[in-house]
């Protein structure tokens, strides 16, 4: 871990114990931050962390595209991602996204924190466990981690309550469908996401969940729908343009609102939910950071 800047260099502990990873269109949380760059046994993150402070909590934010958004979706390094956030003492994730609406009623600008992951991506690896020695010589074992329930009810309910605090009544649950990509969906597909009853696409929410959730984070998915999906419009379909814009539009009041939620977020080691627990009793046969 090397440091471009001293402000932390004397620092003991942990050098930020909540991560927030920004998705398209959110490349920079706080103006005043040390910038480090971190490796992992499985390369370089996305981008270098940005350290600081909100309200006495100490924050790691990491672009999950790079800060040019030079990454797509399929080729970002989730694990090196997590890995690097949970080497800087990240132990909660708030994770913001950019996603399609599948009911005409999540109109752009619609925040919505999932409770549940549909996974159809294709050709992401999504676990940490998968039998290769790491540098260090340690073999990851087959560990199977408790998915159920994705996302971490604590962190769920900081979100909520940071956006009714802000008067933006958020969609309590629902369930994200995650996509290859980096092509929108078809009509098709589009009707049949809507059809399974599934809520918001996205293209990045897996294989992050499970990967932080194999890392023990408590991690939280806060979506705000930037268009309306194929299906559940009858235009010319999503285009990229129109979800930056729209995005762009939203980033003033989604940032303020990641702040409350940072500061509502349980202490670390105060917390009691099923993410805590998830490695509790497995021989992962490696040492996390
Ligand atoms: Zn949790």
């Amino acid at each position: 871990m090397a440091e471009t800047s001293s402000t932390h260099a004397d620092r003991t502990g942990p050098l930020a114990e909540i991560g927030v990873i920004g998705g398209s269109g959110f490349y920079s949380l706080l103006d005043d931050v040390t910038e480090i760059t971190v490796d992992t046994p499985y390369g370089a993150p996305s981008d270098s962390l940005f350290l600081g402070e909100i309200a006495g909590r100490s924050v790691a934010f990491l672009p999950r595209h790079g800060r040019k958004h030079h990454l797509p979706p399929h080729r970002i390094n989730y694990r090196a991602n997590l890995w690097a956030l949970r080497s800087a003492g990240v132990r909660q994730v708030l994770a913001p996204c950019a996603v399609g609406g599948l009911r005409e009623e999540y109109g752009p600008g619609t925040l919505l924190v999932p409770d549940q992951l549909v996974d159809r991506t294709k050709s992401r690896i999504q676990t940490y466990f998968d039998g290769e020695a790491l540098p260090d010589g340690s073999v990851p074992n087959v560990v199977h981690v408790t998915f159920a329930d994705p996302y971490c009810p604590a962190g769920r309910q900081a979100a909520l309550a940071a956006a009714r605090g802000r008067d933006w009544e958020p969609v309590d649950g629902g369930t994200l469908v995650v996509v290859e990509g980096p092509r929108f969906s078809t009509r098709a597909e589009s009707r049949w996401h809507a059809a399974q009853g599934w809520s918001v696409v996205g293209m990045t929410g897996h294989p992050e969940t499970v990967l932080a959730r194999e890392l023990g984070l408590c991690y939280t998915s806060i979506a705000l729908v930037t268009d309306l999906d194929a299906g559940a419009e009858t235009g010319e379909g999503v285009s990229h343009t129109e979800v930056m814009a729209v995005f762009a539009k939203n980033i003033g009041r989604l940032r303020p609102l990641i702040f409350d939620a940072v500061e509502a977020l349980p202490e670390t080691g105060a917390r009691d939910c099923l993410c805590t627990t998830a490695l509790s009793g497995l021989d992962t046969g490696i040492t996390l950071p």
